[in-house]
C-alpha cells in the first residue's frame, strides 16, 4: 500500500449506534472525524433490511422513556432528515402490558397515569389475571427495591434472587421471566440481578415518563443512521462504508488504520465494533502485552439470539394493540406494524434468547408461530407470506457478574478507545447502552 492518504483527529471504526453517537458528539464540537463501517449501510445491529420486497427492521426494537440519551440524539439529528416533527418518528404511550396465555385468562397490567411509583403500584393493584397473592408479593418486592432495602453483596442469578425474595412460581413465570427476557435477552437462571435491578430503578421508579413505552413509526435506519449520516457529513465528518478495518499500527503520534482500499491516520481511534472485532484489532497493538487483561475480557463475552418472524396477513386483520405479549408459547411478543409503521397486515413476532425454536428450521418456526396466533386470533386467515430473521449475536449475555468484565471507554493505551453496548454502562445490550457509551467516549476524547 502507498503512503497514508488521509489524516484526521479521530477515526471511528464501526457505524452502529455507538459509533454514530460518538461521531455526532465529536463533529458537533468541531473535531474532524472519519467513520469506517465494514457493511454497506450504517446502523449495525439496529438497521433496516429488505426481504422479499418488504422493508423491515432486522428485529423490532422498542425503547422506554428512560432512554434519555437516545431520545436526545434522535432529536438532534431528525431535522437533518425529511420528517417534519418528532411525532412522525416516535409513538409514546403510558406503560401497559397485555399477555395472552394458552388455556388461561389473559394478564393485563393497565396504564395508571400517576407519578412514579404510584403508576406501577396502581398497575399491579388493578392488574387482571394475577391472584391477590401474586400482586402482593410483587408489590412488597417493588417497595423494598424502591426504598433501597435490598442490598446484594454479590451478583446472583435472577431466578435465585426471586426465590430468595419469596416470589410465587406463577409470578416468576408470568411477570418476571417475560420482563427479564424483554430487558436482558438472557435466560432468567443465568441473568444478572445487578443489571436487572439497575434497569428497574431507572425505568420504573424514577418518573412516570421513564417507564413509558416508545415505539418507532419509521424504519430503524430512518430513525438514526440516515439522519445521522447527513448530520455528520454536513459537519465535515467523513463516512466510509464497506471499509473493514484490518489492522491498527502506531507511527509517531498517529495511529494508522488499514482497510482493503485505504490507509487512514488519526490521533485517536475509537473501536466501536462488537467485542470480538475489537479484541482482534487490539491484538495487533499489544506488542508489550499491556492489553492482555482487556483482550481476555473481550473474548469472554457470550451472546444470545433474537429471532423475528414476520407474517404478512391480508390488510383486513384487526389487532387491538401495538404490542401484545404471549406466555407459555414459542411466540413471546407480537408487534402490529399496521398501527406502528403503517404496513397494513404485517406483524412481527419476537422470540428472545434460548429455546426449542433454535432447533427448528424456518418453515417449522413459521408454522409453529402461525398456529399459535391462530389460537389467539381465530378469525385471522392464513398469512399470505412469511419470513424469519435470526440474529445469532443479537446481544451479549447479561450473565451473573458480567459487569466485572465490561471495559471502560479508555484503554491503557493512550488515545485508543472502546465504545459499544457492552462497555461498562450498567445497561444491558440496548440502544441506550450503545448511545451512552459512544457519547461518554466522545466526551472523554474532547476533555483530553
Ligand atoms: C434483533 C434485535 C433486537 C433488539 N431489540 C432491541 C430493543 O428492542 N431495544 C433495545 O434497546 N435494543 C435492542 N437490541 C440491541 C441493540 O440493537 C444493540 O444493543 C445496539 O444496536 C448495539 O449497538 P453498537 O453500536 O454497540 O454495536 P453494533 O450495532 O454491533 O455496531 C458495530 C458496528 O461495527 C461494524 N464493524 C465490526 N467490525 C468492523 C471492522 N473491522 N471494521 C469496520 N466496521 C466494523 C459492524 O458492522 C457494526 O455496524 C436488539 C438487537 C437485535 C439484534
Amino acid at each position: 500500500m502507498d503512503k497514508p492518504d488521509h489524516k484526521t483527529d479521530v477515526l471511528i471504526i464501526g457505524g452502529g449506534w455507538a459509533g454514530l453517537s460518538a461521531a455526532i458528539e465529536l463533529v458537533a464540537n468541531g473535531k474532524s472525524i472519519f467513520l469506517i463501517e465494514s457493511a454497506k449501510q450504517l446502523g449495525g445491529r439496529a438497521r433496516t433490511v429488505k426481504v422479499k420486497q418488504t422493508t423491515v427492521d432486522n428485529g423490532t426494537h422498542i425503547m422506554i422513556g428512560a432512554y434519555t440519551e437516545t431520545l436526545r440524539l434522535i432529536q438532534k439529528v431528525y431535522p437533518f432528515a425529511s420528517y417534519s416533527t418528532e411525532k412522525d418518528l416516535l409513538k409514546r404511550q403510558c406503560l401497559s402490558l397485555h399477555y395472552k396465555q394458552k388455556l388461561k385468562a389473559s394478564i393485563t397490567l393497565p396504564c395508571i397515569p400517576l407519578p412514579a411509583p404510584f403508576n406501577i403500584i396502581g398497575s399491579f393493584l388493578f392488574a387482571r389475571g394475577l391472584s391477590l397473592k401474586d400482586k402482593l408479593c410483587v408489590l412488597v418486592l417493588g417497595t423494598k427495591i424502591k426504598l433501597k432495602l435490598i442490598k446484594i453483596p454479590f451478583d446472583l442469578g435472577l431466578q435465585d434472587f426471586f426465590v430468595q425474595q419469596k416470589q410465587t412460581e406463577s409470578v416468576i413465570q408470568s411477570v418476571w421471566e417475560p420482563l427479564c427476557l424483554a430487558i436482558m435477552n438472557t435466560p432468567i437462571k443465568h441473568a444478572s440481578t445487578e443489571i436487572f435491578l439497575q434497569v428497574l430503578k431507572e425505568s420504573f421508579f424514577k418518573s412516570r415518563q421513564a417507564s413509558d413505552l416508545i415505539f418507532f413509526k419509521k424504519s430503524l435506519s430512518e430513525i438514526l443512521p440516515i439522519p445521522a449520516e447527513k448530520y455528520i457529513t454536513q459537519h465535515n465528518g467523513k463516512i466510509l462504508p464497506e471499509q473493514k478495518a484490518l489492522s491498527i499500527t502506531k507511527e509517531n503520534n498517529f495511529y494508522s488504520v488499514t482497510t482493503a482500499s485505504f490507509q487512514l491516520q488519526a490521533k485517536h481511534i475509537v473501536l466501536a465494533t462488537p467485542p470480538p472485532a475489537a479484541a482482534k484489532l487490539l491484538t495487533g497493538l499489544n506488542t508489550q502485552q499491556i492489553l492482555d487483561p482487556v483482550i481476555k475480557n473481550l473474548n469472554q463475552f457470550s451472546y444470545q439470539t433474537i429471532c423475528t418472524v414476520y407474517l404478512q396477513y391480508p390488510e383486513t386483520i384487526h389487532c387491538e394493540r401495538s404490542m401484545q405479549g404471549f406466555i407459555g408459547t414459542t411466540s413471546q411478543w407480537m408487534f402490529n406494524k399496521t398501527s406502528l409503521t403503517n404496513q397494513p397486515g404485517l406483524v412481527s413476532i419476537i422470540i428472545s434468547s434460548d429455546g426449542p425454536h433454535l432447533e427448528m428450521d424456518n418453515p417449522s418456526l413459521i408454522k409453529t408461530v402461525t398456529e399459535e396466533l391462530a389460537q389467539f386470533y381465530p378469525h385471522w386467515p392464513e398469512p399470505l407470506d412469511a419470513f424469519v430473521i435470526r440474529e445469532k449475536r443479537a446481544t451479549f449475555t447479561a450473565s451473573i457478574n458480567i459487569n466485572r468484565i465490561r471495559p471502560t471507554n479508555k484503554t491503557v493505551i493512550n488515545n485508543i478507545w472502546l465504545a459499544g453496548d457492552y462497555t461498562n454502562t450498567q445497561y444491558p445490550a440496548t440502544l441506550e447502552g450503545a448511545v451512552r457509551s459512544g457519547l461518554q467516549c466522545a466526551q472523554q476524547i474532547l476533555a483530553e
